[in-house]
């Protein structure tokens, strides 16, 4: 490496409604230097930063009442502990890049007067996404920004999937089914392009299952289906948001039970999912799994049958899977989800080794299944710094 190259730094930026979270990568390495998460910033907002080794880092106090003063503390206690360091471009999480941007774009005036008219479709994310890069653009003048999409995996998704049967004109209006999760999903393509290109060139459906959840069908490396829709309420159940559901159980609420719309988004997606139909028990998997209570079987039963059931759709639509690739919190450690998956799918070739799937092996399925199935842990950030490092100029020739 040059030394140009070797202090200078990529920094990626998740900015939610209540959190931030930021990793540093350096220009060559996949592990990052540095990550990070603000949570509740507000009165009771919270910091911590961990090094390259997982220790805790000593935080420079701040203001944790503003997004502004999160990022201010996360980049002081780096500068403190880090002076060597120099910043070479920012890479932003945006959730949505509507139907026009279908790869990372770098953040111009107007580049965010698009994205911001994009905040009618995702009013619960954008609005926060775009405001941390205005706080990061303020931090840091001059430093290129640039914006990763979850959306834009999907937007090469043929018409029938890209559609609702509505009347046409919502089409027209970007009333779509966007797809999300699409750094995940571009990050396990990547891998799996590398470990498996075989299984990348014909048809595998991942399964990111975390505390939110879905599922695309990947034909060729193009996806081709996926289980979110407009919103990320839609296909899945998740932790605390219902998945896909009848829109008539949304016009029972109305006329019914006379909620308004504020007490109905409440209810998709906080009160649904996991949490919903364990009763309020939990909206975290390793704890229903160790609850083992009807209340947590019930949740757990639905979440199992609904990723089968997603599961066949997506292998009709590419005409049979040649892999099935769990990530996420729960893909990627819920032993006990995986098997209960992978049951009964015989069928589609899928059978899996008892013993892979226990240690978490990176292919769990049996020696003579038909049907990969293998566990590859995702990274949203590398995703996000790898388009960052491209904004910079880094030299590929370079590349470890
Ligand atoms: P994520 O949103 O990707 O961080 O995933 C969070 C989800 O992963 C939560 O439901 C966790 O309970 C679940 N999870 C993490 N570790 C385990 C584990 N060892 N067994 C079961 N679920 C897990």
């Amino acid at each position: 490496m040059t030394e140009d190259w070797k202090n200078r730094v990529f920094l990626t930026l998740n900015a939610g409604s209540s959190s931030l979270k930021v990793a540093l990568y350096g220009a060559y390495d996949d592990t990052p230097i540095i990550t990070g998460q603000a949570d509740r910033i507000g009165p009771e907002g919270t910091l911590k930063l961990k090094d390259g080794e997982g220790q805790p880092m000593q935080v420079v106090a701040g203001d944790l009442t503003t997004h502004d003063g999160a990022l201010g503390a996360a980049i002081a206690t780096i500068r403190t502990a880090r002076p060597d360091l120099r910043l070479a471009a920012i890479g932003h999480r945006v959730v949505h890049g509507g139907a026009q941007y279908t790869a990372p774009v770098v953040l111009t005036p107007e580049v965010m007067e698009d994205l911001g008219k994009l905040s009618s479709f995702a009013p619960l994310h954008q609005p926060h996404n775009l405001a941390g890069v205005r706080t990061a653009m303020a931090a840091f003048p001059g430093v290129p920004q640039v914006a990763c999409f979850d959306t834009a995996f999907h937007r090469g998704q043929p018409f029938v999937n890209d559609t609702f049967a509505i009347p046409y004109r919502y089409y027209e209006q970007g009333v779509r089914r966007y797809g999300f999760h699409g750094l995940s999903y571009d990050y396990v393509t990547g891998e799996l392009q590398r470990i498996a290109p075989h299984l990348m060139a014909g048809r595998v459906v991942v399964a990111h299952l975390g505390n939110g959840a879905s599922m695309c069908a990947i034909y060729r490396g193009q996806s081709v289906a996926s289980s979110m829709g407009f919103s990320a309420l839609d296909g899945l159940p998740m932790g605390t948001r219902c998945g896909q559901i009848d829109p008539g159980v949304l016009l029972y609420m109305l006329d019914q039970e006379k909620l308004d719309t504020a007490q109905i988004r409440q209810i998709l997606y906080n009160e649904s999912g996991l949490m919903g139909l364990s009763g309020g028990l939990s909206n975290d998997m390793r704890s229903l799994e160790a609850a083992d209570s009807p209340e947590a079987h019930r949740a757990i039963d639905y979440f199992v049958f609904r990723i089968q059931r997603e599961l066949g759709a997506m292998a009709a639509v590419m005409g049979g899977i040649d892999a099935l690739v769990f990530c996420g919190g729960i893909g990627e450690n819920s032993r006990v989800v995986r098997r209960r998956v992978c049951e009964r799918l015989g069928w589609m070739g899928i059978e899996i080794d008892h013993g892979l799937n226990a240690q978490g092996s990176q292919i769990i399925s049996s020696e003579f299944a038909r049907t990969t199935v293998m566990v590859v842990p995702t990274h949203e950030e590398l995703v996000i710094a790898r388009a960052a490092r491209a904004v910079a100029g880094v030299p590929a020739k370079e590349a470890a």
